[in-house]
Formats: structure tokens, sequence, C-alpha cells
């Protein structure tokens, strides 16, 4: 039996750059049809459109829509199940990092409002639409394979930076709404899988790359070196060839081992 659906269908928050593009292009490379969402379109989505053709994606569309913006969910939503005609694998990727990295002790509410809304409603509710579509879009069709939903989340659910409260407090809660949708969706066939990336090299981490890499020489990351987008879609693409269909639930860290206790 085939596990990969004969559809192949996907969408990807925030695939335009960075853990997106990593995701993106792996899933091109199994033939996906994929829906590239970013916030602002422009030639980034472009470029990584003509990127997933190339890499094998069945076919790339570009869609926009403000994840942080509550009237824009569902028909960012509607229009990507509209187009795909279904979605087996949806991918909440998109989330941002403060602007300042201030103390926790002058943590602002206007921050804690921007990280808290895009980082956890937008998810949140998002998958509420998207659980909804692909529920009918099962029974309509009396699909024996499962369909998937995947948060990229953060080791920052569990590691505490007194320097981006927030953004902790918001990939906590991320991982919670991961198990909550796999608890619901387990019994209807819709798989849910949380990863955890660490130190990944993209945009986000820029600006603090030199801090990141002294710390990984002074040995943060037991594997000595840091994450790239590819490690992460690794992860998605095997999700998507259906070789962890037993494990709703699941929480997949990519961070070189950093969350490993040690003395
Ligand atoms: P990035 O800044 O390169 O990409 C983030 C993407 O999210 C961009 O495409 C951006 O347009 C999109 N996005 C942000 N706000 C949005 C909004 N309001 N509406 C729609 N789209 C929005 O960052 P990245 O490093 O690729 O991060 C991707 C995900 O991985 C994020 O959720 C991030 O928290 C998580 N993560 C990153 C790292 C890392 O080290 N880079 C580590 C752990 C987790």
């Amino acid at each position: 039996m085939n596990p990969i659906h004969p559809e192949k269908t996907a969408v990807v928050t925030g695939g335009s750059r960075g853990i997106g593009r990593g995701i993106v292009l792996q899933l091109a490379k199994l033939g996906y049809k994929i829906v590239i969402h970013s916030r602002t379109g422009g030639e980034p989505a472009q470029q990584m459109k003509r990127d997933a053709l190339q890499a094998g994606a069945a076919e790339a569309i570009c869609m926009e829509a403000d994840l942080a913006d509550p009237i824009q969910y569902n028909p960012f939503a509607q229009r990507a199940f509209d187009h795909l005609g279904s979605c087996h694998i949806w991918v909440n990727n998109a989330g941002i990092a403060p602007q300042v990295r201030a103390d926790l002790l002058e943590t602002t509410p206007e921050s804690w409002d921007h990280l808290l809304n895009t980082n956890l409603k937008g998810p949140f509710f998002l998958t509420q639409t998207v659980a909804k579509l692909m529920l009918k879009h099962r029974s309509m069709n009396h699909l024996n394979n499962p369909d998937h939903i995947i948060f990229v989340t953060s080791i920052s659910s569990t590691v505490a930076s007194i320097q981006r409260g927030e953004y902790c407090v918001s990939k906590a809660g991320l991982s919670m709404t991961a198990q909550l949708f796999a608890a619901r969706l387990a019994s209807q066939g819709v798989i849910v899988t949380e990863i955890r990336p660490g130190i990944i090299a993209t945009d986000m981490t820029a600006s603090v790359k030199d801090k990141y890499d002294s710390l990984i020489a002074q040995g943060l990351v037991p594997q000595t070196r840091w994450g790239t987008p590819e490690d992460v879609g690794k992860v998605v693409a095997a999700i998507a060839r259906g070789d962890l269909n037993f494990s709703t639930g699941a929480v997949i860290a990519v961070d070189g081992g950093l969350t490993i206790a040690r003395l």
C-alpha cells in the first residue's frame, strides 16, 4: 500500500523563507501540490514558487494572509482548500520573535499581545478551521489514509529565555495546542505532530548569530552545529511519507541534543 495520498496536497504557513522554505522544498521533492503562504507575498514568495517547481512540486501556489488578524483565518483556509480540492498536510510554521529582546521585568503588554496573537491565537483558530475542513473532506470522500496537521513550535516551549518571555509563553501554549488537537482528532483520521526546532540558521536568528556561534562553540548544542531549515523539512517529509502514522501527539526535537538534560 502506498502510504502517500495520491493527491498529495499541502499548505505551509510562512513558507516563503527560513524553516518554511526548508519544509516546502522537501514536500516539493515528494511531488506535492503546495500552497506557499506568506504574509505579504511579493518577489520572495514568487521565487519560492519557482524553486518549489524546480524541486519537483506538482504545483505551487502563493497565497497571502496576515495570521495575526482573526478575520483572515477562515477566508485563507477556505481559499487554500478550495484551490487544492483538499489538504493532506497542513503545516503551522509562521511565527515571530519579539522585536526587542527585553528582560522579563520589562516585557510590555504590546509585545505580549503581538507575540501571542501571531504565534498562538493565529495557529489555534486557524487550525480549528482547518480541522473542520479536513473532517468534512474526509467524511465526504471516505478516506482511509490519515491527514496531518503539524505545528512548528520551539525548544522555547520548555527552555526559559528571560530575554524573550513572551515568545516562550507563546510556544509553550502552542505545544499544548498541538496536544489538544491531537487528542480531539485522533479517532477521526487526522494525525497531529509537534516539531520543536532548536537553533536554526534563518533570518529570525541572523541578528543573534555571533551569540549563538559562541554558545555552540562552548558546547550548548551536543551535535556542535547550527540546525538548518532542511533538518526540519526532512522531519516533515518523514511525516508526509506516512512513517509516523501511529504517533499522533508526538513531539519531535530538531535541536542537535540541546534539550538533553546533562550534568
Ligand atoms: P523567519 O522569520 O525566517 O520566517 C517566519 C515566517 O513567518 C515568515 O515567512 C513570515 O512572513 C511569517 N510570518 C510571521 N508573522 C506572520 C503573520 N502575522 N502572518 C503571516 N505570516 C507571518 O523565521 P524562521 O526561523 O523560519 O521561523 C519559522 C518558525 O520556526 C517560527 O514559528 C519560529 O518561531 C520557529 N522556530 C525558529 C527557530 C530558529 O532558530 N530559527 C527555532 C525554533 C522555532
